[in-house]
Order: C-alpha cells, then structure tokens, then sequence
C-alpha cells in the first residue's frame, strides 16, 4: 500500500533518496559517460556526485526529464503517483490544485511524465500461439477536419481516429492514424504485429486486410450484425481499452488538441500495460514511470490553447 503521507511526498531530500536507490540501487551511474563509481561530494549540494572516469558532477535527475526543474522533487513523484494511480488520467487543472504549483507548471510536469511513459514500441507483437486484437475508434472532433454532410449525421470522418493492438493477456499500442484504410492501417499492422499471430479485428478491417493475407490467422466479428463474440473470436480487450480511453478523454482531457493526441495515448497505453490484472498496484506503476524518466528528449512548446 502507499499514500501521500510516505516521506518521498513530503520532503525533497527523502524523495531524492528514493529515486537514487530506485534508478541506481546505491552505485551511481553517470549520465554523461554510462560509468558507475563516484564521489559523493561533500560540504556542497545534497545528492551531488562527481563521476571517477569523466570527472564531471551529476545528481540523479541530470538527463531526466526532471532536470533543471525549480519544483521540488517531492512534488515530481507525486504528480508521477497520481499520474500512475488515476485510471481515467488527471488534468493539469488538477495536478495545480493538488500540488501547489501554477497551471503552466503542472501542464509541463504532466507532459514530461507522459514522456518518462513512452515506451519501446520498435519490435513486432505476438508471435505463434499468440492472439492480438486489432481494432480503431473515433472520439472528439479534429477542429481541422470539415464535417462531411452525411444522411444519419453521424460520420466520424471529422473525428480522432485511434488504431489499436492488443495482445491477450500482454501490451497495448495506439497510434492516433489520420484516416481509417488499408493505406494509413497496412503498414502499421505490418510493422508491429509478427506474421505468425493470430489476429482477430472486426469486420471493417477484414477488408482492410483481406488481400494478401497477412497473418497466419485472422478471423474477425460482425459489430454491424450484432455479433461480438463467436467464441474466443472477439475483441472484448480492446473495446474494454477503448472504454476507459474514451472516458478519459471526454471527462478529463476535454479539450486535447490534435498536436498532442498521441502523448495522451501513451498514457493510457502505459497505465493498461502495467495494469493491476498482470501484478502492477499503483506504487510499482509509478515506479516503472521513475524508471522510464531518463534520456528522454522533449520537444514541444508550451500549453498555448491546452486547457487538458
Ligand atoms: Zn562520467
């Protein structure tokens, strides 16, 4: 269990004690030349290191998307807790309130632990025996996109546009596509999902992948005839990700522009991989953040229309 209460909340120092044996487990690593072995120094800053083989001084959020941050370090791991614990995601409204911290502060501290999020997505998923689940949704409204006049009124042609995979029983990529056909899905579905796996998708994507066949298996429902699930044929995972996606993105980041659509994704990519169900509570989850913050670039501006 772990609350706010615990000391690496409440004091800079306790939480700089808890990211160094996190990240380094008592042997200083340096960030400008990879060695371990350093000097403590002594008389100056708390935390301050001097590495035996570059000879340059290090503390342990050089090289993190915590550096050369006035709020106090305390206050990073909080906002990376209720980061991590909160399933529908927080609004920099609220990490403002709860923190102490101006709204400018708490929308860049959001964006950067939505960076120490990002994960290695290089390798293909799945693999024989495995099953990934494919499917996309539609949510908001993409403000450079017209409306098409269309009979019911409903299109999504103006929306975000979301593709998924999910591997049963493992991870979860999202990738925020600008259209919804086998031009912008294909390579996507080629890159990340190896040759070998089952895939299941709804019909949509069956004529997105019908020619040539691109997996050893694929197998898909009919949503349009109400039908979700023919025995294991279903992509009740995925629909369950989109579920709280979409709840997150309607009720708390209300107004996320197209720019940063997909660093929202990562959140909630992130907090489905390292979900309860495979052995993650909310303090292990903020960890693998911590874990995640180093030699990460960031290169976007500031919050000019955010209101997330
Ligand atoms: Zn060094």
């Amino acid at each position: 269990m772990c609350d706010l209460t615990k000391p690496h909340f409440q004091s800079a120092d306790k939480a700089r004690e808890y990211l160094e044996e996190l990240r380094w487990n008592g042997n200083p690593v340096c960030p400008h030349c990879g060695d371990s072995g350093a000097y403590a120094i002594s008389g100056g800053r708390k935390g301050l290191y001097k590495c035996k083989s570059c000879r340059k001084q290090y503390t342990v959020t050089v090289g993190t998307v915590f550096e050369n941050s006035r709020v106090p370090l305390n206050k990073w791991l909080m906002a990376t807790y209720l980061m991590a614990s909160s399933k529908k995601g927080i609004s920099a409204k609220q990490l403002e309130r709860t923190l102490g911290v101006t709204y400018k502060t708490a929308w860049f501290m959001s964006h950067r632990i939505r960076e120490a999020m990002k994960e290695d997505t290089s390798g293909p998923m799945g693999g024989e025996g495995k099953t990934v689940e494919v499917d996309e949704t539609f949510f908001g409204r993409d403000k450079t996109i017209k409306p098409k006049r269309t009979k019911k009124g409903r299109g999504y042609h103006h929306k975000y546009k979301v593709l998924s995979l999910v591997e049963r029983e493992g991870k979860v990529r999202s990738r925020h596509v600008p259209a919804v056909n086998a031009n912008t899905l294909r390579p996507i579905l080629d890159e990340q999902i190896d040759k070998a796996t089952q895939v299941y998708t709804d019909e949509a994507a069956q004529y997105t992948m019908a020619k040539p066949a691109m997996f050893a298996k694929h197998d898909y429902v009919s949503h349009s005839k109400y039908e979700f699930c023919r025995g294991d044929v279903n992509t009740n995972m995925i629909e369950g990700f989109f579920s709280i996606f979409k709840r997150g993105m309607n009720g708390v980041y209300q107004h996320c522009s197209k720019e940063h659509l997909q660093r929202y994704l990562v959140e909630f990519d992130f907090r489905y991989n390292y979900r309860e169900k495979l052995g993650y509570d909310d303090p292990e989850r903020a960890n693998m953040i911590l874990k995640g913050i180093q030699g990460k670039r960031l290169t976007y501006k500031g919050p000019v229309q955010a209101q997330a």
